[in-house]
């Protein structure tokens, strides 16, 4: 069985997070069976955020009577010491538990640090100097947020996007977080639902002993399969490298990983799924996006009145406006 232990944190855990992003989407009964199933079949750290909904509200209402066994992360979203505090109270009462073991930044477009006006990492020391939260982390889709994070010394932990269409420069900060003893949390290991073959995702992420995933987890197969894995942990064989160079041939360059970074967008498109239609279409089973339901919603792309927020808050430097318009052109012929 494969451990992790998440930098100088003393969090030792499986190989195998729990993301708690997907069980806003099921009911707090079919919610409590997954959370249940995962604790019972030995995963011991769960993360959520205060921004994913009620999902923080459905960790307290199913593991609240085996809190001392687990470790708990979340998130704020806050710009100020004020905020922060409203977050972690929230979390805290929601998560039915008076201590939340990492609590990390979410994805913000600077690096806290004491002294830059916003509060923040005070009111986090000040958490921990309370027994409200045990470690202080940070969570990131850009390489300079991350870098900077890293080399601040400030942080217990990072979680960045990791999966194996990962590039030099995401490798360098996986080792960076070795060299310095930071815990990495790998996130988005299967790079927002474009990479299909969990396995091959596991072998890869197999290979650098320092790094957790947190899986997203919203259906019972997928929870049994990332079960297995801890039990018989997937290597990297030469069938799983073939699948890889050729995934990565496929997918290089740059793609809409389905962040959801860029919105809300003014004309209601659903940048999310619209801007990467083409892959969605050729790499998972076609027929629902191609519905009326999704007809219309593409033809919102029509809509665009290139107001560029979606670009200008893209973490992966996308010119999003024209990824859509390829995807609504490709869409049409598709249909055809
Ligand atoms: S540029 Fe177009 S797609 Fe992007 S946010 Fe503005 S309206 Fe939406
Ligand atoms: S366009 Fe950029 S910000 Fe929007 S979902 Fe895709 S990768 Fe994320």
């Amino acid at each position: 069985m494969s451990k992790v232990t998440l930098g100088k944190t003393g969090i030792t855990v499986d190989k195998n997070g729990f993301g708690a992003l997907p069980i806003q989407r099921v009911t707090f009964d079919e919610a409590k069976k997954l959370l249940r199933k995962a604790y019972e079949g030995g995963i011991t750290f769960f993360d959520t955020a205060r921004s994913y909904t009620d999902s923080e509200e459905k960790i307290g209402y199913s593991l609240s009577d085996v809190r001392s066994h687990l470790y708990l992360a979340s998130k704020t979203p806050a710009k100020n010491a004020e905020g922060f505090w409203k977050d972690l109270e929230t979390g805290l009462k929601l998560m039915k538990t008076d201590y939340i073991d990492l609590y990390q930044f979410h994805n913000p477009d600077f690096c806290p640090k004491p002294g830059d006006g916003t509060g923040l990492y005070e009111a986090a020391l000040e958490a921990k100097k309370q027994g409200k939260i045990r470690f202080i982390g940070i969570t990131n889709h850009r390489l300079h947020v991350a870098k900077e994070a890293i080399i601040s010394g400030l942080y217990d932990t990072l979680q960045f996007p990791f999966c194996y269409l990962a590039t030099e420069k995401d490798l360098e900060i996986v080792n960076l977080c070795k060299e310095r003893e930071i815990g990495f949390i790998a996130m988005k290991a299967l790079s927002g639902g474009l990479i299909t073959n969990a396995r091959a995702a596991a072998a890869f992420l197999g290979q650098y002993d320092h790094v957790l995933p947190i899986w997203g987890v919203q259906r019972e197969c997928e929870l049994d399969e990332f079960l297995q894995f801890v039990k018989e942990p997937p290597v990297m064989d030469e069938e799983i490298a073939a699948l890889i160079a050729k995934e990565k041939q496929e997918l290089s360059g740059n793609f809409c990983r389905g962040c959801g970074y860029c919105l809300p967008c003014p004309a209601q498109i659903e940048i999310p799924m619209s801007a990467r239609m083409s892959l969605l279409l050729r790499r998972m089973p076609s027929a629902p996006y191609l519905a009326e339901e999704w007809q219309a919603k593409m033809e919102r792309i029509e809509n665009c009145i290139h107001c560029n927020h979606c670009s200008d808050h893209c973490p992966y430097g996308l010119d999003t406006p024209a990824l859509l318009r390829e995807n609504l052109e490709d869409y049409r012929t598709f249909l055809k």
